[in-house]
């Protein structure tokens, strides 16, 4: 079943960011973390720009390149997702485990799952193997109508 990390609540995810930091000597800075909680709060697609508007209030200096290497870093270790189609990032739902993003992407309110369905990534990889193709990432957006928007 799918989650957003909406639902998982904040605290949990923050939680699991700030352990697998430890766990992996990473350093959570002020900027990183504070990028990490304005998505988390957004409950839903983010886009740079939107991040930059809000950091500007609290931290007079922010320019894109802070904003986009803070995004770098919590996308390279996996604490959130961007949206390839969006050109926008999302959090993610269990960053402890480091994973391939699949999300469900309602056309009618926006909303976005995040759902785990690892044989999806097990087939892909397989199917690419057999091309000798090597993937570097691999994003699944599925565009549909909610559960919500359908009733
Ligand atoms: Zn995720
Ligand atoms: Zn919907």
């Amino acid at each position: 079943m799918g989650q957003t990390a909406h639902e998982h609540g904040t605290t949990a995810v923050f939680a699991s960011v700030e352990k697998a930091c430890r766990e992996r000597g990473l350093r959570l800075t002020p900027l990183r973390r504070q990028v990490l909680e304005l998505i988390l709060q957004a409950g839903g697609p983010v886009k740079a720009y939107d991040l930059l508007d809000s950091l500007k209030t609290s931290h007079h200096s922010a320019a894109p390149p802070t904003v986009y290497r803070a995004l770098d870093f919590l996308l390279e270790n996996h604490f959130i997702h961007r949206l390839e189609t969006r050109n926008a990032y999302v959090s993610c739902f269990h960053p402890e485990a480091s994973h391939s993003g699949q999300f469900l992407i309602c056309e009618q309110c926006d909303q976005v799952t995040e759902i785990n369905a690892p044989e999806m990534t097990q087939g892909v990889l397989k199917a690419a193997a057999e091309q000798g193709f090597k993937p570097s990432k691999e994003v699944v957006e599925v565009y549909g109508t909610c559960r919500k928007c359908i009733e």
